[in-house]
């Protein structure tokens, strides 16, 4: 009997991007009063660094192109903590708004802690979630796919593993932890996202696979009929 659906966040529930578009357009700003340069053409610049050279560097390459001189350290802040509205996966609301009053939800999302709770502030969904676990508030090393995040919400919820199911976009680090501990898991792939190309290793797939999060009325049912 399930009893526990435990989600991921990026990618998962919402598109990335819009946070990853969000940030950019706070730092274009706070550059283009600096500068006097057009934030809207800052703002395309970044995104065109960003498909050319990948994440990590972005701000460097603009302020070497564009001749700035900033800390990186300013500017990774004021991304980073951007404020902005962000919002869920049209099937992400639809399933946490069906599961909400028959199942206890949680989330486990990783990465640096500030910047996850800052997103679940900007989605505005701690509301949908009877626990919320940020894995870096452990400290780094608990970050998936460290089990203990998982061990954690089952004993939160006094739930034994096989009446829980953790919803997950990325097969590098989403499964494997959940399905040492005992969980079933469900991987969704999207039609947009860094992992959804991803091939799952061998031990590292998950039980099942669905492109939308409404599939998950099924699967639940199936594992109902299985008990
Ligand atoms: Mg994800």
């Amino acid at each position: 009997m399930i009893k526990l659906i435990v989600f991921d966040l990026d990618d998962t529930l919402y598109n990335e991007f819009q946070f990853v578009q969000n940030g950019f357009k706070a730092v274009a700003e706070y550059l283009s009063h600096k500068y006097l340069i057009d934030s809207k053409e800052l703002q395309s610049k970044m995104l065109n660094i960003l498909n050319e050279y990948g994440r990590g560097k972005i701000f460097n390459v603009l302020c070497e192109k564009c001749g700035f001189i900033e800390a990186m350290n300013d500017l990774v802040f004021i991304y980073r903590n951007a404020k902005c509205k962000l919002n869920l996966y049209d099937d992400a609301y639809y399933i946490l708004e069906k599961l909400r009053y028959n199942y206890k939800l949680g989330l486990i999302t990783d990465g640096k802690a500030s910047v996850q709770w800052n997103k679940i502030k900007c989605l505005g969904v701690e509301n949908y979630f009877d626990k919320i676990i940020v894995t870096d508030d452990f400290g780094r090393m608990y970050w998936k796919p460290h089990e203990y995040s998982y061990k954690k919400m089952l004993e939160y919820f006094k739930c034994e593993p096989q009446e829980a199911i953790y919803v997950g976009d990325n097969p590098t680090k989403d499964f494997i932890g959940a399905r040492k501990v005992g969980f079933f898991t469900v991987r969704i792939i999207r039609e947009f996202g860094d992992n959804m190309k991803l091939k799952e290793e061998k031990g590292y797939e998950a039980d099942f696979t669905i492109n939308n999060l409404k599939e998950l009325i099924n699967i639940i049912q199936l594992l109902h009929l299985k008990k």
